[in-house]
């Protein structure tokens, strides 16, 4: 039987929404941070499974190729069809990137701030930006909490006070919370996954530290594999891709 692909994305979107709704009810009440939001991982994915996910009623995407959200970002059908897109970067920033990233149309938040540098770079990009009614730019900072040295990220126990920097000094950035990517593939019967439970750590402490409440720092954490469990600890904004769109080849 011929199925079309559209009704497909918008099946797995409602699926994996009813997992997060499931996962945020199993979630202890004493963890306190806000209600979890999906961000659809569209990367090496068409135009148009984007532009169907959309028409399902999903609004926040993420790309984590400069080159790639560079296209899709600007791509005239997605400015015509989905003016109310929310993209999120979730890859790798490099300085000489940043002004590519930071004009592109419907960029809602970068994920992946990982040193002063970086973040110094991205405000001062945001601020010589010329658009309408500009507020400051939604950022994360990125935590490498599985210490691999491949992974991105700055350490826990300095994230802290990357959190304060940027709070204090960046007035382009609203700095909204902390994202880890973690090891890969976590045998759940040796127990909770290490990485979130280093990312709840920091989380803490930049809520006592600042005096936020729980609900006042997002955390994004949570793949495919792994979103009902990141959302049971805590995460708020949940990253899945091949759930939604499929696995990728590369
Ligand atoms: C690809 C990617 C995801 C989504 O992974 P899936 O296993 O496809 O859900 C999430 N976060 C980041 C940073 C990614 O690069």
């Amino acid at each position: 039987m011929l199925r079309s692909k559209m009704c497909e994305i918008g099946v797995e979107i409602q699926n994996v929404l009813k997992r997060i709704d499931v996962a945020y009810g199993a979630r202890s009440k004493d963890i306190k941070t806000s209600k979890p939001y999906l961000v659809a991982v569209s990367k090496t994915k068409p135009v148009n499974m984007i532009i169907e996910a959309y028409e399902a009623g999903q609004r926040h995407f993420g790309e984590n190729y400069v080159k790639e959200l560079v296209v899709k970002a600007q791509d005239p059908e997605i400015l015509q069809k989905c003016p109310d897109i929310k993209w999120h970067f979730i890859g790798h920033l490099q300085n000489n990137k940043i002004n590519k990233v930071v004009k592109l149309p419907n960029l809602h938040m970068i994920q992946t701030i990982d040193d002063e540098k970086i973040a110094t770079g991205v405000n001062a990009a945001w601020e010589k930006l010329d658009i309408p009614n500009k507020q400051p730019l939604r950022v994360l900072i990125q935590i490498n909490t599985s210490g691999e040295e491949a992974k991105n990220g700055i350490q826990p126990n300095e994230a802290s006070s990357l959190f304060k920097y940027i709070k204090e000094n960046l007035k382009n950035l609203q700095l909204e919370g902390i994202m880890t990517i973690g090891a890969f593939g976590h045998d759940y019967t040796t127990g909770p996954n290490p990485d979130f439970i280093s990312l709840m750590k920091v989380h803490n402490q930049i809520c006592i530290e600042n005096e936020f409440r729980p609900e006042e720092v997002q955390i994004s954490m949570g793949i495919s594999n792994d979103f009902d469990k990141a959302i049971e600890m805590g995460s708020t904004i949940v990253r899945v891709g091949s759930s939604i769109f499929g696995s990728r080849v590369n």
